[in-house]
């Protein structure tokens, strides 16, 4: 069962439904405690991956992650945008072969998330994107080392991904826009880390279709 980036016009319909359908409820989080934009920015990413999506169905994997990234840091403004350009060009950049399965993805993956710590100086703990993603990419490697079935990952990592995103609501944001303001942060759900879990959910959806559709 090869995953092959011919699933990516699929992935990214869906990514791009899920993102659609939260638009409102994420903006609210975002106006509580950034500036708003960030399904604008999404959206505006989401795009330029439609448009160029029956391109990147032809390649390989590293290389898709290198056209998804160079993409995204062309197409989106903010700190989400560099972030998540950081994330798949890593992605490229760690991948030593052309045929990725899911153990090296698993790792590719975790030293991509590395990569996006150091860009945004910032790790778990501090109410963003990171807070679903750092757990995700530690359950991913945990349980593909331990030689789960593919089923019980990917399950695990969708809980990881909603455990990740509510434990955001508690923290103090120290980075970003919503660091600016301090203890009133604390409450609301970081926008990046809710939107992370939404894509994180549609991406497993698609390859559990794929996987065991038949
Ligand atoms: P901007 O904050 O520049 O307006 P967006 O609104 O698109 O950009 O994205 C905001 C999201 O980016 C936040 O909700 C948070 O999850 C994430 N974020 C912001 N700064 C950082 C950082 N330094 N490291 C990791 N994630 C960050
Ligand atoms: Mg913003």
């Amino acid at each position: 069962m090869p995953l092959s980036p011919t699933l990516f016009p699929t992935l990214i319909n869906s990514v791009t439904e899920t993102i659609a359908a939260h638009a409102e409820a994420v903006t609210e989080l975002d106006q509580a405690i950034g500036d708003g934009d960030h399904v604008f920015n999404l959206q505006r990413g989401l795009q330029a991956l439609q448009t160029n999506s029956a391109d990147i169905a032809e390649l390989d994997w590293p290389e898709a992650w290198h056209k998804i990234g160079m993409l995204i840091m062309s197409s989106v403004g903010g700190a989400s945008g560099s972030l998540y350009a950081t994330l798949f060009i890593s992605l490229h950049k760690q991948s030593k072969e052309k045929n990725i399965d899911l153990q090296s993805f698993a790792e590719v993956f975790a030293l991509a998330v590395d990569a996006v710590k150091q860009r945004g100086k910032a790790d778990v703990g501090e109410k963003t994107m990171l807070d679903v993603l750092v757990p995700v990419a530690k359950t991913l490697k945990l349980d593909v080392a331990a030689g789960k079935a593919l089923p019980e990952i990917l399950d695990h990592v969708c809980e990881t991904a909603a455990a990740g995103m509510e434990a955001t609501r508690e923290m103090l944001a120290t980075k970003g826009r919503a660091s600016f303001l301090g203890e009133r942060s604390i409450g609301h759900i970081d926008a990046g880390a809710k939107t992370a879990q939404l894509m994180i959910e549609a991406v497993v959806g698609v390859i559990k279709k794929a996987v065991f559709a038949n």
